[in-house]
């Protein structure tokens, strides 16, 4: 980056937050309580909705679940292309078109590799690293999905800071369950997969955080023949298999979620994405997200 294109992001930056804090500065989130903090015996057997930021998170945070699941149904809330066609072009693309539909067949690739074409995927198509921009919308479409049909658990991504469409997905369904339960509807239960985050600067994949109101840490240990099955599932995705190899083979895990308060940061010290990506760091991610929580009436009026 330029020192020209860091002096004109600081200063919009600081513009930015100077107009956040002048019309939400100090209001809460009303989407406060604590999480359930149960243990999740019965999840495989349980109608689940599973709701990912990008096309392969399914895969790599509950690939294994999903083969034993009874009853799923999966919401990928972004296209997997980045705005600006980079992704497209270093995957050997020519535009975001074809790689967009190259990324949905490898999911579709990867749910028939593990018996599971049947499982309904329904594809939100928000850009790439945007989510955060289009919660309003994403908690709509969440909202209706889970009225049509009665789901137990919505298996999403916690909120850690490891990539911002990540923490926005987390917060869309945080959102869309606590509005439907204020509306009096029995809202699926929030559970977490494991992604990835930054600790102590160093990458933590596929473990979580250690959160207050978190629940017990359920395993689902997978032997040999189930380990082989979820690595070709993830070579599934072509697109992406070199980021995926550092992600664990041999198990996954779940825990029901803590209510967060998506204004403050998930923890202290750097988030891995603002290590990784310059377009957006913590500090944007959660005026964004206030902006979100006042147009869906989740911010305190005082
Ligand atoms: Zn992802």
């Amino acid at each position: 980056m330029s020192a020209l294109t860091l002096a004109i992001r600081r200063a919009w930056q600081r513009w930015d937050q100077a107009a956040y804090d002048r019309l939400y500065g100090g209001r809460k989130s009303r989407m406060t309580g604590a999480g359930p903090g149960r243990a999740l015996d019965d999840l495989p057997l349980q109608p689940t909705l599973l709701v990912v930021a990008h096309p392969d998170d399914e895969a790599l945070g509950a690939g294994g679940l999903l083969s034993r699941l009874a009853d799923a149904r999966i919401v990928i809330v972004t296209d997997g292309a980045p705005k600006d066609g980079a992704a497209a072009r270093s995957a050997g693309f020519d535009g975001n078109d074809a790689y967009r539909q190259a990324r949905v067949e490898e999911t579709e690739a990867a749910l028939a590799l593990i018996g599971r074409s049947d499982v309904p995927v329904s594809r939100l198509g928000v850009s790439d690293q945007q989510a955060v921009a289009h919660i309003p919308r994403i908690v709509s479409r969440l909202m209706d999905i889970m009225r049509a049909k009665k789901f137990r658990y919505v298996v999403t991504h916690p909120y850690e800071g490891g990539h911002p469409d990540h923490d926005a997905t987390a917060l869309a369904v945080h959102a869309a369950c606590f509005l439907l339960r204020e509306d009096g509807f029995e809202a699926p239960l929030p559970v977490e997969m494991t992604s990835y985050h930054l600790a102590g600067g160093r990458m933590v994949y596929g473990g979580f955080l250690a959160v207050p109101g978190a629940g017990p840490v359920t395993t689902i240990a997978f032997d040999a023949g189930e380990q082989d099955r979820k690595q070709r599932m993830l070579q599934c995705y072509r697109t992406q298999y070199r980021t995926l190899t550092e992600f664990p083979l041999d198990a996954e895990r779940f825990r029901t979620a803590p209510l967060y308060d998506f204004l403050e940061p998930p923890h202290p010290g750097p988030l891995a994405y603002e290590t990784f990506m310059w377009r957006m760091d913590g500090a944007g991610w959660r005026r964004a997200a206030g902006r979100a929580l006042n147009r869906l009436g989740l911010l305190q009026t005082s």
